[in-house]
């Protein structure tokens, strides 16, 4: 026992230039050289590039967050999130790959620098290649190499049997007659294949070098590499004959593996150096409150514009689909996809710096048209046609499933920022900016017209501007001046005010929020609607504010604050569902079998998702969830100032493909929370001819019909 214990101590390990002689050697430092310095100058470029970009101030973000961002990037969560069988084969692969990088370390301190150091110091060869050390650093890569493989013939298979749509790489609206990403697949495939020949040729040296050395009982511990010489042998190879071809095979691995080192930087294998860095510094709240435009333009013009981190999304896309997937304006139609920005975007970009790309990028008959690379090609309107920037509804659906921390809606805004500046922009949308640039809402009426939907309530509310309120209801444009939404408002009102709470307006004060304003590129307007409103808010008296509007809320909560404002807001849902939980609002049961569409703002922005369940279920409804729910809400089609454009070009519109999903439920009402919903909606089952099967309604109205009238008169007093 303690001789077969000092025998790994101490004697066992392998040769490393086993059969290659001084020539040999040289010629595979001169190949080593050659291919760390390919390798160095692409890195080089990419940093070169990505520092010709703004600081991003991104640092506290990291900072913040590292521990735990690291640990998601080691464990690939956010791949895995939606797809299990690919996360766990991308852990696989990544953590086959560190291993295979790690024990090539190992290699070449232990042959390159140990032993020469000690035959120079101590006059003969150490190494530390031996041993226990040897058995374990053998065990863990014939291992890790095995999972790493399999995991590589997975993907292959899914990427060519299994096919998923997402991996088709067809652009939005565009016909292949006038592109071909043929060159992306090859790319794909060459990354794919280098990797699987590199793995294959490890073993099958691993297996001749076994083989070689007459099965030696430490083989045991590559049970893969021992398990090829085994067939080998079967096949009739002797060990003399394994001995011969362990040089070739040898020069075959060093030569694949050289290559990849080289190709690395030039090419999508990129992705596993970039992606890691990218989940690091994302922040997703920049979604949540857009970026300031960059300094001394509007919107983005020139790559100087891009921040580092905007430069970093170009290149960190692995083109995995998931964002052109879940689109709504893609499956509506539109020329738009997010993927297709974020690769038209790197590859203008790499053009326009003089990147060295292997395959991954897409070709074009006609040097014009989107890809135009011309040198002084406007980004927004030639790079990335206007149009499909126009049909963003910033549903932040993209950024959401992005696995690797893309951040596409800031950089769709800053350009749409520019297409505002240069006036490119449709009759409708420039008609409702004139509206809010003159009557502060987007309808175009006199702002005395606001508070006309609380006439004929039968009671006063407070305004705020004039006495102390505890909730200070900010309304909204669709919720004050549409007549369906008005109504909602009207039940809203009723319910509040026989319930006891302490509610009031800002009356004709109250001006849009801004959020879609801000979101449409006008960053001026923006500016003018918050600053109105902050002076307004600042000279009322009152706790906090709720509305029913979730592109108000968004704008109250995350967009105001980075202009000074220090309010809790709520969504009317919130406050309801509290009331309806406290027993403040006593209810019967409605016994409805309904489903309720997530609004993006309040779900996925917010992450306002129990409070209308909660209130569904008070009142005693069948929630029958949508397949696409919570933050995986499917966008009615308005957000983004959509709401202002015209969608007569769309195949379907969003809001239609929505309720033909809602009509699959066999439920009789679709519920909505949101002022914009309730029209979205109710024209598309007109337009789907499903108005006789799905009734859309408001969630307050349900209440409303549900309320025990009269309820016990109190003021609420517990906080949200
Ligand atoms: S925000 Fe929504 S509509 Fe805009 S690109 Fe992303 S997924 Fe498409
Ligand atoms: S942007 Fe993100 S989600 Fe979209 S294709 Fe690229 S990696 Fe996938």
């Amino acid at each position: 026992m303690t001789g077969t214990l000092d025998l790994v101590a101490t004697q066992v390990s392998r040769p490393i230039f086993e059969g290659i002689g001084p020539v040999g050697k040289l010629i595979f430092y001169l190949l080593a050289t050659a291919s760390t310095a390919a390798f160095a100058w692409g890195a080089w470029r990419r940093l070169r590039k990505y520092r010709s970009g703004r600081p991003s101030g991104r640092g506290p973000v990291m900072r913040a967050a590292l521990a735990s961002r690291l640990g998601s990037v080691a464990g690939g969560t956010t791949v895995a999130r939606g797809n299990r069988a690919t996360g766990v084969a991308h852990f696989l692969i990544l953590w086959g790959f560190v291993v295979a990088f790690m024990a090539t370390v190992i290699l070449t301190v232990d042959t390159d620098i140990v032993r020469n150091i000690s035959r120079l110091v101590e006059g003969h060869e150490d190494s530390f290649f031996h041993g226990t050390f040897f058995i374990v650093y053998t065990f863990t890569i014939d291992t890790m190499g095995f999972a790493f493989l399999v995991a590589l013939c997975y993907m292959g298979f899914r990427r060519g049997v299994l096919k998923p749509k997402r991996l088709g790489y067809d652009r939005a609206g565009a016909s292949t007659t006038v592109y071909s990403r043929s060159s992306m697949i090859a790319g794909d495939w060459l990354f794919l294949g280098l990797l699987f020949a590199i793995l294959v040729t490890a073993y099958l040296l691993t297996g001749l070098r076994i083989l070689g050395q007459h099965m030696p009982w430490f083989s045991a511990f590559s049970p893969f590499g021992r398990g090829v010489a085994e067939v080998f042998s079967a096949l009739g190879m002797t060990p003399a004959q394994a001995v011969s071809a362990h040089s070739a095979m040898w020069w075959v691995h060093v030569v694949l593996a050289l290559s990849f080192v080289a190709y690395l930087p030039y090419s999508k294998a990129m992705h596993m150096v970039l992606d890691g860095v990218n989940l690091l510094a994302t922040d997703r709240s920049a979604t949540l409150h857009l970026p300031a435009p960059a300094p001394g333009h509007p919107g983005y013009q020139e790559i100087g514009d891009f921040t580092w981190k905007e430069l970093l999304d170009l290149d960190a896309c692995t083109k995995c689909g998931r964002c052109h997937e879940v689109c709504p304006a893609r499956a509506a139609g539109a020329v738009l996809s997010p993927r297709d920005v974020i690769l038209d975007l790197r590859q203008w970009v790499d053009a326009s710096c003089g990147g060295v790309t292997i395959f991954d990028r897409e070709r074009r008959a006609e040097s014009t048209g989107p890809l135009a690379l011309k040198p002084g090609a406007r980004i927004a309107g030639e790079v990335i046609e206007s149009k499909a920037l126009w049909a963003c509804t910033t549903c932040m659906h993209c950024v959401e499933v992005c696995p690797v921390g893309i951040e596409h809606v800031p950089t769709i805004v800053q350009l749409r920022r520019s297409l505002v500046d240069i006036g490119d922009l449709e009759g409708s949308l420039q008609q409702a900016l004139q509206g809010l640039a003159t009557q502060g809402n987007s309808f175009g009426k006199s702002s005395r017209m606001r508070a006309r939907w609380t006439r004929d309530l039968g009671f006063q509310i407070p305004d705020a501007r004039k006495q102390p309120v505890r909730y200070l209801w900010f309304v909204g444009d669709f919720a004050s001046f549409d007549e369906r939404a008005g109504e909602s408002s009207r039940a809203l009102a009723r319910i509040l005010q026989d319930a006891g709470v302490d509610f009031g307006l800002l009356y004709e004060g109250e001006h849009n929020a801004g959020n879609d304003v801000r979101r449409v590129g006008e960053e001026g307007l923006f500016e003018m609607l918050a600053e109105h409103n902050l002076k307004l808010l600042s000279e009322a008296e009152f706790e906090e504010i709720f509305t029913t509007d979730p592109h108000t809320l968004n704008a109250l909560r995350n967009e105001y604050p980075a202009l000074g404002a220090r309010y809790r807001v709520w969504h009317h849902t919130e406050l309801l569902a509290r009331l309806l939980d406290s027993g403040e609002l006593p209810v019967r049961p409605l016994g409805y079998r309904v489903t309720y569409h997530d609004p993006c703002y309040l779900a996925r922005y917010n992450g306002v998702v129990d409070a209308p369940r909660r209130i569904l279920q008070a009142l005693g409804c069948e929630l029958v969830e949508m397949p696409r729910n919570r933050a995986d809400t499917f966008c009615c089609g308005a957000g983004g100032g959509r709401i202002w454009m015209d969608d007569s070009a769309l195949v379907e519109r969003p809001s239609e493909i929505r309720v033909k999903e809602a009509l699959g439920l066999e439920v009789g009402r679709f519920v909505v929370a949101c002022p914009k919903d309730l029209t979205m909606f109710s024209d598309a089952v007109k337009t789907t001819d499903a108005d006789d099967r799905l009734v859309v309604s408001d969630i307050i109205s349900l209440i409303e019909e549900a309320v025990l009238w009269p309820t016990e008169p109190g003021i609420v007093t517990a906080s949200l």
